[in-house]
């Protein structure tokens, strides 16, 4: 494991905690041929953390953490890497129990999780992957045969995920504030930027770099209307993976201030809000490395702030690319970026699904989509645009690859959640096959339809 190459002071070597009954609810059978993970993998006291793969030294990580914008020590407290492995292309990716037990950062908490949000957590990580959007991956679920004491007591469960890293700004918060920040940095641009290993300036490379790729992530998130819920520092990955689900969920009905979670009272982490907090976020790392990117703290404070600033940029870029592909736009004009924003105003407006507006424009381009004036007029003026009909075609053509006709829809996915709690996984495993084919041009109704206006959703952090 070459994450112990690290100071010991970054993890803790700890066995997962054996539970009483394992047994694999859920399996993704082609994840772990896409690993080269071979059979030994496809066992409950394995995945449960009742057995060890060979050579197996687990650890739990240490981190700290701004949450809701307060930092604190964390750590996994209740995730447990099992090993790295590697497959036969040569990509490095880290193999995580979550709910394995007690580790030293566990706090009070009791190291362990509930089958609800395990498998919440899976499936919208397999959702985003379908999405084409960067993410950890679910590799199984299984129940403990225990039961873990919330609000009410719950089925116990424990998530194999797997990452190609689970280096956190939180890893190097922690790292900094050890004054070990030099060998971490190193074996961050070692295991994600190896193009920096040589660049002049190295560590502004790698900002530079997370920078990049955070700001492609926030905007594919934007795309698919996605919104993680806790964008704490210790909840973003270096590797611009989206990591860590929560109380995360896909909007249905447009509102620029969506928020789910329960706890953020806030709304600090709503939908429209993702794009700065990602920049806090980025400059909470920049602070972290200001002494690796120059000795001179004056120019080194100007170097990161030159960095950050790039944020803006790239993700303006990539949200424009992605939503003018939503609306088949191909060639670009000055103004496009206001005319995205006034149909997002429209959507709002008229209270329309997100999701289901960009289909209906793939599917019915005649048919108003909007019932206000100004709604004709966009809409009118967007067939203009794409010169309909006789380059419809093409335009169609951009669309279908971007937009989704479905998304893991919240009432569904808590439906199906609720039936498997009580011991049925039909319901769920269905929801699962729909959300891993999102583009599909045939799809039920039944998936895509959006909740009745008067069911407000709410998700809960499910710890
Ligand atoms: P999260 O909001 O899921 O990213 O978790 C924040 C922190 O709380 C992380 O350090 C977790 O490891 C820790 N944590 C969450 N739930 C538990 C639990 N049941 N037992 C111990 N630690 C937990
Ligand atoms: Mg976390």
């Amino acid at each position: 494991m070459t994450y112990k190459q690290l100071p010991d002071i970054m993890y803790s070597e700890i066995y997962p905690t054996p539970v009483a009954e394992p047994n694999i609810v859920l399996y993704n059978h082609s994840l772990r041929t896409q690993l080269d993970l071979d059979e030994t993998w496809y066992d409950a006291d394995l995945l449960a953390g009742n057995q060890l793969p060979p050579q197996s030294t687990p650890i739990a990580q240490a981190y700290l953490g701004h949450q809701f914008g307060h930092l604190t020590m964390l750590g996994d407290g209740r995730a447990i890497l099992l090993d790295e492995v590697i497959t036969a292309s040569g990509n490095r990716f880290d193999i995580q129990l979550k709910g394995a037990g007690k580790t030293p950062y566990s706090r009070g908490g009791d190291g362990r999780a509930a089958l609800g949000p395990m498998l919440r957590e899976y499936l919208i990580s397999e959702a985003m992957h379908a999405l084409h959007i960067p993410t950890s991956r679910s590799l199984a679920v299984v129940t403990t045969g225990e039961t873990v004491q919330r609000e009410r007591p719950l089925t116990g469960a424990i998530l194999a995920r797997v990452a190609s890293s689970h280096l956190r700004v939180g890893t190097f918060q922690y790292a900094a504030h050890q004054a070990v920040i030099k060998p971490v940095a190193d074996y961050t641009i070692d295991r994600h930027y190896p193009a920096c290993r040589s660049a002049d300036d190295r560590y502004a490379c790698l900002l530079e770099s997370v920078v990049q790729k955070q700001a492609e992530l926030i905007a594919q998130w934007q795309s698919v209307g996605f919104i993680h819920g806790v964008m704490n520092t210790d909840n973003m990955a270096l590797s611009g993976e989206t990591i860590d689900y929560g109380p995360c969920a896909f909007m249905d009905t447009y509102r620029a201030d969506q928020v789910f979670s329960s706890i953020d009272h806030a709304g600090r982490y709503r939908y429209s809000g993702q794009p700065f907090i990602a920049k806090w976020n980025l400059a909470r790392l920049a602070e972290t490395m200001l002494s690796l990117i120059d000795p001179d703290e004056d120019k080194a404070l100007a170097r990161a702030g030159q960095i950050l600033d790039q944020f803006d940029f790239h993700f303006k870029q990539h949200w424009l690319k992605l939503f003018r592909k939503k609306l088949g736009l191909r060639q670009y004009q000055i103004g496009d970026s206001q005319w995205i924003d006034d149909f997002l105003l429209l959507l709002e407006q008229e209270q329309l699904d997100f999701t289901n507006a960009f289909v209906h424009l793939m599917d019915h381009p005649d048919a108003p989509l909007f019932s206000s004036e100004e709604g004709i007029t966009w809409q009118m003026n967007w067939r203009q645009r794409i010169n309909y009909p006789d380059d419809w075609d093409i335009a169609r053509q951009i669309m279908i690859q971007v937009n989704p006709r479905v998304i893991p829809r919240n009432h569904r996915l808590e439906q199906a959640i609720q039936s498997a709690e009580a011991g049925d996984m039909s319901e769920f495993n269905e929801l699962l096959a729909v959300v891993q084919t999102p583009f599909a041009e045939q799809v039920d109704q039944t998936w895509t339809q959006p909740p009745d206006p008067s069911q407000s959703f709410v998700s809960y952090c499910g710890t």
